[in-house]
């Protein structure tokens, strides 16, 4: 596996892998690896010939009370988990090299990025997207991987794309749960015992949803006072709970098509999930965190 940190050399490394007639995939993540990122690889993997991985935490997408500073970091682990699922380049730029200057020019995502995590987390999704077009840049990738787990993060990307022109194909690859339904999460690392299991009301309270939905229940009132009921348990505070089309719509009548989406505090640390209520949420029997 190659690494590099330079700008100039990723977009010399693209360009020589590409006048090969080689087709890259991508995958930006914030490092701390998991198996919900190495899935994206294999996905990258299947779509192109040589697949890029960005580590890179963005201080551009948090808020000043975020954790930035504790964002959890574990370059050697990355590093090996990368090269033992086949990555073909590691791109870990530094952060002064990504911002010489504080950035002045910066992708606005528009009222798509001010609803739901946006709201809570005012400034986020433009830092999100002004990175991604920056990386897009860098390593120009036939096709870019992205989770559902961040559903607001990737339609918001799907819509940059559209809207900018970019000639890169978003994929969006499911969420990967452990066994008890919990979605990976590199900062699931911040949460003790108790939290861990305090933080099972998420993908309980979706799969309530979910079986409210198939028992015959389609008002979105009725379902998301279900969810606000089930997730109101001990150690979880929740932060919002919303039924939304695939433009991030609240919805009047309940689909397969709809999403579920939820956030909340467990502790001090937040986590999002969500379901697409026709998919329903798995859990995978080969995950181990
Ligand atoms: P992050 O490092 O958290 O910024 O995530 C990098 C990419 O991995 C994003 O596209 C996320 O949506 C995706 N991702 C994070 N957790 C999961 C998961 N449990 N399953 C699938 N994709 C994920």
């Amino acid at each position: 596996m190659q690494e590099i940190s330079s700008l100039s050399e990723m977009r010399a490394w693209t360009r020589a892998e590409k006048s090969r007639g080689r087709r890259i995939g991508f995958v930006p993540t914030m490092g701390f690896l998991h198996e919900g990122h190495l899935r994206l690889v294999d996905r990258a993997k299947a779509l192109a010939d040589r697949v890029v991985t960005s580590i890179f935490v963005n201080p551009l997408q948090f808020g000043p009370k975020d954790d930035f500073n504790r964002y959890p970091r574990d370059l050697p682990r990355d590093r090996a988990l990368a090269t033992e699922r086949g990555v073909d380049c590691l791109f870990t730029p530094e952060a002064a090299s990504m911002y010489p200057t504080e950035p002045v020019a910066r992708v606005a995502p528009g009222p798509m990025g001010d609803v739901l995590e946006g709201k809570i987390r005012p400034g986020h999704f433009s830092g999100v997207l002004t990175v991604v077009a920056k990386l897009f840049h860098v390593v120009q990738p036939d096709v870019a991987v992205f989770g559902r787990k961040d559903f607001q993060q990737a339609t918001l990307v799907r819509q940059m794309v559209r809207d900018l022109d970019f000639p890169i194909e978003i994929d969006v690859a499911p969420t990967v749960r452990e066994l008890d339904g919990l979605a990976l999460s590199s900062r699931n690392s911040y949460l003790s015992a108790d939290e861990r299991r305090q933080a099972l009301a998420l993908s309980r309270t979706l799969r309530a949803v979910e079986q409210a939905w198939r028992g015959g229940q389609a008002e979105p009132a009725a379902l998301q006072k279900k969810g606000m009921e089930t997730l109101a348990t001990p150690g979880v505070q929740p932060e919002y709970l919303a039924l939304v089309d695939d433009e991030l719509r609240p919805v009047e009548r309940v689909t397969a098509r709809t999403v579920v989406l939820l956030a909340t505090r467990v502790g001090a640390t937040r986590l999002i999930d969500n379901v697409v209520l026709g998919e329903g949420i798995a859990a995978d029997p080969t995950v181990r965190s």
